[in-house]
């Protein structure tokens, strides 16, 4: 599972057009096609300007023609204004690239036009493509935007208003270029993200010159605020090379090898890339060719994210595409509370790795109220199973560590201690990661004593307000448990935040018992605000005239409310209740909530002659609120759920078909889907290991040695 970018490719622009020799027409196809054939799938082909201001370019239509028969291929070229706008579009290309500079001098200087006349060409290239070419895609790049080497500095306000004048005038997206090779990480990722938050999703490309050598740290710096665009050069032509031996661009070679080794996928093969450098030697002999992979090569540890597709390959697709893809988890956990942090995660894109006792999590053979635990909290998940009382299953959980972003685990105090991973142990030997220990109390008098989601709600007044007086009563779910987990998963995603800035993980806490009492927070209040205690939710006294279950015909329950006196009108109305309506003392919500007493047994009385579906009809029709009493088990039937697509097909650990429940959130209107069924017990074990480069032999050695288990599938082949 790993997120992708696209490279855009800016070297037959970008590159051909500050080198001294004029390469070939042929030679420039050749190169387009040996890019296209490497997997490149965006490529500036030209500049369409004026033939005696670039006349390596003068053949811009001829090179796009070509360009246009390679299938899949989007084929951009650079436009000053808008007449270089019409010849581009006349040539066909699929998308025009405007740059626009933030420095007044530069722009002078570059196109003798200001900012804002600049602006305005924008604007008039923007009604040129509506009326003509509606398809063509407009990106107007902002132009030194980290610095300009006739002004000096240029102030981040102005970056900022500018990106946010070329998106106002119809560019459909607007990328930041370090023109100058000025930027450095941290000036990088301030200006990226307030382009971002000015301008969101129009924010486009990021252009990196690597004059001064900061190119690659530029480009890993706007990836991690999110950029996945990138424009780069082959052997780093081009940009603007002051510096005596210094590269121009971001050499595309060494760009893809830093994504493709951090399992970032590019759909470049760098073999194949490296070849193409061949048709560069020969169309522009003599020129400089940059790249520090190229002179290196590959290493022989290296493994590329985008290998072809693997059977598993559509599913990875859609984990790239959540937005949690890219961040690794392990977890240590059992029961409820981490399962269920674990598992917000792993549906929002982690890919989350349950590290299991090698005897299996002792939930899988949980009975009872306990049984749905694990294939409810456990799906998109890995699972390993590790012995970590030999000394080389700790090994392989240490190289585990260092290849996460965050560890959960909701184990006894002490449990992980003994085996070197605690919180404070792992956090010594990686302080990058965010360890998220899920307790029973946070620290305090309490935090040695065991709890359960049902020992804090008696302790923490939940069962006094949940039951009738004198009979307290759990919560009908493992709402602390559920919750705890919860809040865990929003502490972790806060400090993964934090880690972008400070580059240091964090210990997250969650607890039950305070997360209990901040569910009865509300009551807590309620005693601050009126000096009354709040009595047990069954015995309160209700804010509404009507908000009651009733018993009905043949012993059917109904929940009814009438809450507003608007409701009360039509509810009267509906039913004929005429004398109710007019009776005064019933006149408004606050006269019938002192006159329940009276009112709800005339109530009772009245709509038990009514079956239960026949009063939902009434009130449906009606638009008042109502409910059945459903059960847990007639919810896999319910309408709303089965047509929105909140239940989906899960397969249960023995392998019989069921639905199970989706997060209850949608991003987009997307809701975040099944990728996988709960996990065999090591499901994933071959997969994992070799990912930490153990090979098959070794492997299967630690399995007949009982460091790991073997996957089930071997088991039910020996047996
Ligand atoms: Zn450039």
């Amino acid at each position: 599972m790993s997120s992708s970018v696209l490279i855009s490719e800016v070297g037959p622009r970008d590159g051909l057009q500050s080198v001294d020799a004029f390469m070939p027409t042929v030679e420039k196809k050749a190169w387009i096609s040996a890019l296209y054939a490497a997997g490149v799938r965006e490529i500036e082909v030209s500049s369409f300007v004026p033939a005696r201001l670039l006349p390596q370019l003068a053949d811009a239509a001829e090179v796009v023609e070509h360009a246009l028969s390679l299938p899949g291929l989007t084929v951009m070229a650079l436009v000053p204004n808008l007449r270089g706008a019409q010849a581009a579009v006349a040539a066909g290309v699929h998308k025009l690239t405007i740059p626009v500079s933030a420095s007044q001098a530069h722009s002078m200087a570059n196109v003798r036009k200001s900012r804002e006349q600049m602006i305005e060409e924008v604007a008039q290239i923007v009604a040129y493509r509506n009326a003509h070419a509606p398809r063509v895609h407009i990106e107007a790049n902002v132009a030194t935007a980290f610095g300009c080497t006739i002004q000096g500095e240029v102030p981040e306000d102005e970056v900022v208003e500018l990106a946010c004048a070329l998106v106002a005038c119809g560019a459909d997206e607007t990328g930041l270029s370090d023109t100058t090779g000025y930027a450095n990480p941290a000036q990088i990722r301030r200006l990226f993200r307030r382009v971002r938050q000015a301008i969101g999703h129009k924010l486009g490309a990021a252009h990196l010159h690597n004059t001064r050598g900061l190119g690659l740290a530029n480009c890993l710096a706007a990836y991690e605020e999110g950029v996945r665009t990138f424009d780069s050069s082959q052997a780093g032509l081009g940009g603007c090379p002051y510096a005596p031996g210094a590269s121009g661009n971001v050499v595309t070679e060494d760009l893809v090898f830093m994504f493709e080794s951090m399992g970032v996928k590019t759909g470049i093969d760098l073999n194949r890339l490296m070849q193409a450098r061949e048709i560069l030697k020969r169309g522009l002999p003599g020129e400089p060719l940059y790249g520090m992979l190229p002179d290196a090569g590959l290493p022989k540890t290296f493994i590329a994210a985008s290998t072809d597709a693997t059977p598993d390959g559509a599913s990875d697709d859609v984990s790239a595409q959540l937005p949690l893809a890219g961040i690794r988890v392990l977890e240590f956990s059992h029961m409820v509370m981490g399962p269920t942090c674990g598992l917000v995660l792993a549906d929002l894109g982690a890919e989350v790795i349950k590290l299991e006792p090698i005897e299996g999590d002792s939930t899988r053979q949980l009975l009872g109220s306990g049984s749905g635990f694990f294939p409810l909290f456990n799906r998109n998940k890995k699972s390993i199973a590790v012995n970590l009382k030999h000394e080389e299953g700790r090994a392989i959980v240490e190289k585990l560590l260092g290849s996460v972003d965050v560890v959960i685990e909701n184990f006894k105090q002490g449990t992980l201690d003994k085996f070197s991973l605690g919180a404070e142990q792992v956090r010594m030997r990686h302080p990058r990661l965010v360890y998220a220990s899920l307790k029973g109390f946070l620290a305090g008098p309490y935090e040695h004593s065991t709890a359960l989601d049902e020992v804090v709600q008696m302790m923490g007044g939940l069962a006094y307000m949940t039951g009738r007086k004198g009979d307290p009563l759990r919560a009908g779910s493992s709402v602390n448990d559920i919750m705890g987990g919860m809040f865990a998963a929003i502490a972790i995603l806060a400090a993964l935040r934090e880690r972008e800035q400070t580059g240091q993980g964090q210990l997250v806490q969650s607890a039950l018992f305070e997360n209990n009492v901040f569910l009865v927070a509300q009551h807590m209040m309620q005693f601050a605000m009126t000096g009354k205690p709040a009595a047990p939710m069954p015995n309160r006294i209700s804010a509404w005239g009507i908000y009651d279950v009733f018993t009905v015909r043949d012993q059917e329950q109904i929940f009814l409310a009438v809450v507003s006196d608007t409701q009360w009108k039509i509810f009267c109305d509906c039913f004929g209740f005429e004398s109710l309506y007019q009776d005064p003392l019933f006149k408004t919500n606050n006269d019938r909530v002192r006159q329940r007493e009276r009112l709800m047994p005339i109530l009772r009385e009245r709509l038990s002659v009514f079956s239960a579906s026949e009063l939902a009809g009434q009130f449906e029709a009606a638009g008042l609120p109502f409910a059945p009493i459903e059960k847990p088990e007639h919810l896999f039937e319910d309408p709303h759920l089965l047509a929105s697509g909140g239940l989906v097909p899960m397969q249960l650990p023995d392998g019989r078909p069921t639905q199970t429940v989706l997060l209850p959130i949608a991003m987009n209107g997307r809701r975040l889907g099944l990728r996988n069924n709960p996990p065999a017990l090591g499901a994933d074990v071959k997969d994992l290991l070799q990912s930490l480069g153990f090979d098959e032999a070794s492997v299967m050695r630690l399995q007949s040695e009982g460091v790991l288990n073997r996957s089930s599938m071997e088991e039910s082949q020996q047996s």
